[in-house]
């Protein structure tokens, strides 16, 4: 079965799926999502996203429905049956439906979605040459490590890349970089790997923490703090993290380049890493 998708604890084809307009997620923006792809079939890192989805569902005070085992049994069964080499799997819980008032009932019934589609990772050839860059005023709001459908400023960010034809904005809040519009930002500066700590600003990856145990297990010091937009441009090596960019090396960043223009040593070795982890 091509593209699939879960409503509500029922598998349905995607052209069939359907919730309703009053959904809380439809109107405000009331929900949480994640987005998981596979190795080889199996999800990675299933049970790190599954912690986050919790972790952001009670943040908004929001009814997780299922249980890790349940989450995990359905996402294994939509996986089965969509059947593609490699999928990319997003689940969704949003506060359901209701008359359209800000404030909640306290018994609301949450929606479920999830979509089960093909995942086309990236050609490895842009691993190689690495990828364009721009910056962008991180205008979001105070809780950004609540993995929340509430997306616009990344939509208005992500706009602006394809406008500009870049692959990522990096957002710099009051002087200081943030993440990415879908990612997280680490620099290298004198062979010491450098992103912004944990907290309201960012959304903590799954990949940056992989990544970051990675660099300290090959000998690399790690440092969890912002740095600022001068020091972005003036790092030896800038890389994004993240579920379908892997390890990903920035060489321009608003059209100036960084270190020779080409991925440092060091984004190679984690992206290395990354695969020999994952294989
Ligand atoms: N930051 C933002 C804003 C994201 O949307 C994402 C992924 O979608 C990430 C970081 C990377 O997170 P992960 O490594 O868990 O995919």
């Amino acid at each position: 079965m091509p593209n699939v998708a879960f409503v509500n604890g029922v598998f349905v084809p995607l052209a069939e799926a359907r919730v309703s307009i009053e959904d809380r997620g439809f109107q405000f923006g009331d929900g949480v999502y994640e987005v998981i792809r596979t190795y080889k079939g199996r999800p990675f890192s299933l049970d790190a996203h599954l912690a986050r989805l919790d972790r952001s569902a009670t943040a908004l005070d929001l009814t997780q429905p299922y249980s890790r085992v349940d989450w995990t049994r359905h996402v294994l069964e939509g996986i089965e049956r969509a059947a593609y080499p490699e999928s990319k799997i997003y689940l969704q819980i949003t506060r359901g439906v209701a008359p359209r008032d800000h404030a909640y009932a306290d018994d609301a019934m949450p929606t479920v979605v999830m979509t089960v589609r093909e995942f086309h990772p990236l050609d490895r050839s842009v691993q190689a040459t690495g990828v364009d860059a721009m910056t962008t005023e991180d205008i979001r709001w105070g809780r950004c490590d609540i993995k929340s459908v509430n997306l616009l400023a990344n939509v208005l960010a992500r706009q602006k890349v394809k406008r500009d034809r870049v692959f990522e904005a990096i957002l710099v809040n009051a002087g200081l970089v943030t993440e990415g519009a879908i990612s997280n930002v680490m620099v290298v500066q004198r062979g010491t790997v450098v992103t912004a700590p944990e907290g309201a600003r960012i959304l903590s990856g799954v990949t940056r923490g992989i990544v970051l145990d990675l660099a300290r297990h090959m000998g690399f010091p790690a440092q969890e703090r912002f740095v600022s937009q001068a020091e972005l441009y003036e790092a030896d090596e800038v890389f994004l993290t993240g579920t379908t960019v892997e390890v990903l090396a920035v060489v321009r960043i608003d059209g100036k380049v960084i270190g020779d223009g080409r991925p440092g040593l060091i984004t190679q070795r984690l992206a290395a890493g990354l695969t020999s982890l994952v294989g």
